[in-house]
């Protein structure tokens, strides 16, 4: 489960002070799939990579299976990071590596032996459905392969948690869809807790248990997806429906 408590964080721009978290406050609960919708600039990919510890917040806490992770640092912070999945937004992989190479790193970095990882990122490709991709480089992939080496990469080191930011933007629907059944997969083979940030309704529609609405660094509307379509007046009911795809 993931917890996210009075979240804020701001960002110093040419001299003006950005608040890019306001007060956030959501729960992903253990196993669900959680999207995170809101217009640009409203803070989803700041609360993705606060979550991953990559950004540390002004105030808040954020507690993984009940551990505040904000009051980590040294050692117990890479653990705690090695818990967390992330697939960054926009193109994430290293072009010099292969597919294989690049789900091996995060195994590398735990310094985990050669055949122990060579079997590991077996297992892996072959849950993204790209086993004849093993020796192929990024820019031999299509953009829907590459997500999915991403997920792959970022399920190494078996994370209880997996975020993946806009990892369908700049995909057609087909391919779209090869990219949400794997994070499906994450959730339902492996237990993982996702938090998936998009633009996409039809991603939050296809996959997404929960939904929070950030706009301006607020929490505007969270709930499941399904009460919040039903309910009158909802942004996301408004959104979603009515059924366009
Ligand atoms: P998008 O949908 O365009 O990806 P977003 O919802 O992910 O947007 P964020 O990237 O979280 O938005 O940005 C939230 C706010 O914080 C924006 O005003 C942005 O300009 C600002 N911001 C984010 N990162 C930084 C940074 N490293 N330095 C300065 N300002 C930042
Ligand atoms: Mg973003």
């Amino acid at each position: 489960m993931i917890t996210v408590e009075n979240l804020t964080k701001s960002f110093q721009h040419n001299k003006s002070n950005v608040v890019a978290l306001d007060g956030v406050s959501m729960e992903v609960p253990a196993g669900a799939v959680c999207g995170v919708v809101g217009p640009s600039g409203a803070g989803k990919s700041t609360l993705a990579r606060c979550i991953a510890l990559l950004e540390k917040p002004d105030s808040g806490a954020i507690r993984v299976d009940g551990t505040d992770l904000v009051a980590l640092d040294g050692k117990a912070l890479r653990a705690a990071r090695r818990q967390i999945g992330v697939v960054p937004q926009g193109d994430s992989l290293l072009r010099q590596r292969t597919a294989a190479g690049n789900v091996a790193l995060p195994l590398e970095a735990a310094g985990m032996a050669g055949p122990q990882r060579r079997s590991r990122v077996g297992e892996l490709l072959d849950l993204v459905g790209l086993t004849d991709k093993a020796s192929v480089y990024p820019d031999q992939l299509s953009g829907g392969q590459r997500q999915r080496i991403a997920v792959a990469r970022a399920l190494a080191a078996k994370p209880s948690v997996l975020l993946a930011d806009e990892p369908t933007s700049a995909l057609d629907p087909g391919t779209t869809d090869s990219v949400l059944t794997v994070l499906d997969r994450a959730r339902s083979e492996l237990g993982v807790t996702v938090l998936v940030v998009t633009h996409d309704m039809a991603v939050v529609r296809r996959i997404a248990d929960d939904v929070a609405v950030l706009e301006q660094g607020r929490v505007v509307e969270h709930g499941k997806v399904l009460d919040l379509v039903a309910e009158p007046g909802s942004r996301i009911g408004e959104t979603l429906l009515p059924e366009t795809g």
